[in-house]
């Protein structure tokens, strides 16, 4: 043999035994097989959830970011219809309101010794966009119930699963149900206002706090399950999103002094034109992206779920990494999964056309990843702007959340009964966008986990807050099944 013959025969023997690699750990990549046991039957009367849940949403308890704008007669009624619905509840439960209209419920356990748990709703929703009520299939305070869905506002964010836990509570008790360890049942006013000061979850952690509380989970909205179905790839899974963290949210306003002036005599750049360097900075240096643990295991997890041919790729994510990484930071959804977000949203110039802003302002939103705290964007900020003598201004913040466990006793709860009710799901812990109450109870418990249980399609859950929003009703009485094992679970030593 000639040396070029050897050359090209060595190169296709180890592209040979590469490829057999390939296949073999391919075909070994799977999803870890473990025993989560068989599923238990719930009794649940899913007639009697449909009704409650119309009946809340019919209820139009709005939060604005002034609290003069709320109108608190709404929660009253609000209240008056919980005890109406749930009389069990009432009659065993004790009840408390803190700030103005935020719910505690306790349910005594029979064991002083272990630390409570909690299940958390908000009881507010946001507002109906102006001019926006017409485009209403069915009235957004209707509540009603075509057979297929049910309509309105709060019935996928959150009076879902508000009602779902306090149908699971009513059952559970009519059952004869007892709980080992305290369940707490916490209901917020104001979620849907961001950062709020003084917000009811801050308070009603504080009141729990003060008593010297320590919960040993929390469970709040976040996640959902998501059937997901890609031919010939991923077929007929169910991905089940748990949040264990989320995001922080910061608004701040950046200001550039000008001179001002007569617009008939302008400088080269007004102090509008200097200010859109500083946005070109911004969104020229953005902040450094970084695959988190759980955004590897979110891609192990769909890899492994993969079909065969798809697993020859999805086996080597771990050297395809920095690629992986690069193309997140292309795609906006994917992005914010990797980096902290930057989103310039508000700008002001002078008050008339023809008059120069002596002040130009925009206010840019940034959505930090956990470890990146406020004081951090304030000096990213300052780094990137070559414009020196900007203003900063914080205008509102809410740090980032920490990471919660994902061995935890409470976790593992959630994934066995989720792969018990479809053990063709997909677990995956991952980074919840938008704020939750949740976050608030990091003083007083470290298992704080965002997961409900209710199948909504991606297309639907797009509703949420807009136009439209509505529940399939067949996600209401498997979720308050899943509520009711999750106490006789949770609340078990
Ligand atoms: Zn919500």
């Amino acid at each position: 043999m000639n040396k070029k013959k050897v050359i090209r025969n060595t190169v296709l023997g180890a592209l040979g035994v590469a490829a057999g690699a390939t296949a073999i750990k391919a075909a070994k990549y799977v999803p870890e097989k473990k025993d989560y046991g068989q599923p238990t039957e719930e009794n649940v009367d899913a007639k009697r959830c449909q009704e409650h849940l119309s009946k809340a949403i019919s209820i139009p308890t709005i939060s604005y970011p002034d609290k003069a704008n709320i109108d608190f007669t709404q929660f009253d009624k609000f209240h008056a219809f919980l005890e109406e619905a749930f009389p069990l509840i009432h009659k065993t439960l004790e009840k408390e309101i803190v700030q103005e209209a935020s719910l505690i419920y306790r349910w005594k356990g029979t064991r002083d010794d272990l630390d409570p748990i909690a299940l958390l709703a908000h009881q507010d929703v946001v507002p109906i966009s102006e001019g926006t009520e017409q485009d209403w299939e069915h009235e957004p305070f209707s509540g009603y119930n075509d057979g297929e869905f049910i309509w309105g506002r709060g019935a996928l964010d959150m009076k879902n699963h508000l009602i779902g836990v306090m149908d699971a509570v009513e059952t559970l008790l009519e059952e004869g149900f007892q709980p080992e360890r305290d369940v707490y049942l916490l209901f917020g006013q104001d979620e849907e206002v961001v950062a709020s000061e003084d917000g009811g979850a801050k308070n009603i952690m504080r009141t729990l706090k003060e008593r010297g509380i320590h919960l040993d989970c929390v469970l709040d909205e976040g996640g959902a399950i998501i059937p997901v179905n890609v031919k010939g790839i991923l077929n007929n899974k169910e991905l089940i999103g748990v949040g264990i963290a989320e995001k922080g949210y910061t608004d701040i306003e950046i200001t550039v002094t000008a001179k001002g002036g007569h617009s008939s005599q302008p400088p080269v750049h007004s102090g509008l034109g200097e200010l859109a360097n500083v946005i070109k900075d911004l969104e020229n240096h953005q902040f450094k992206a970084e695959l988190m643990p759980f955004v590897k295991n979110l891609f192990s997890g769909v890899g492994r779920s993969c079909t065969y041919p798809a697993r020859l790729i999805t086996c080597n994510l771990d050297y395809l990494q920095p690629l992986l990484k690069y193309g997140m930071t292309k795609i906006p959804f994917a992005a914010c999964l990797v980096r902290t977000t930057t989103a310039v949203t508000m700008a002001q110039g002078s008050p008339a056309a023809n008059v120069l802003p002596q002040k130009a302002s925009v206010v840019v939103n940034f959505r930090q990843m956990p470890g990146v705290t406020v004081q951090d964007v304030v000096d990213h900020i300052r780094k990137v702007c070559r414009n020196k003598d900007i203003e900063i201004n914080v205008l509102k913040a809410k740090e980032a959340s920490k990471f919660s466990p994902t061995d935890s006793r409470a976790f593992r709860i959630i994934e066995k009964l989720c792969m018990q009710d479809n053990p063709n799901s997909i677990v995956a812990p991952y980074l919840v966008m938008g704020g939750t109450d949740a976050c608030y109870y990091e003083p007083i418990c470290e298992n704080i986990y965002r997961y409900a249980p209710y199948k909504v399609s991606v297309p639907l859950l797009r509703n949420t807050h807009g136009t439209n929003e509505r529940i399939p009703v067949e996600a209401v009485a498997p979720a308050v099944a899943f509520f009711k094992k999750y106490i006789r679970n949770a609340s078990a030593e």
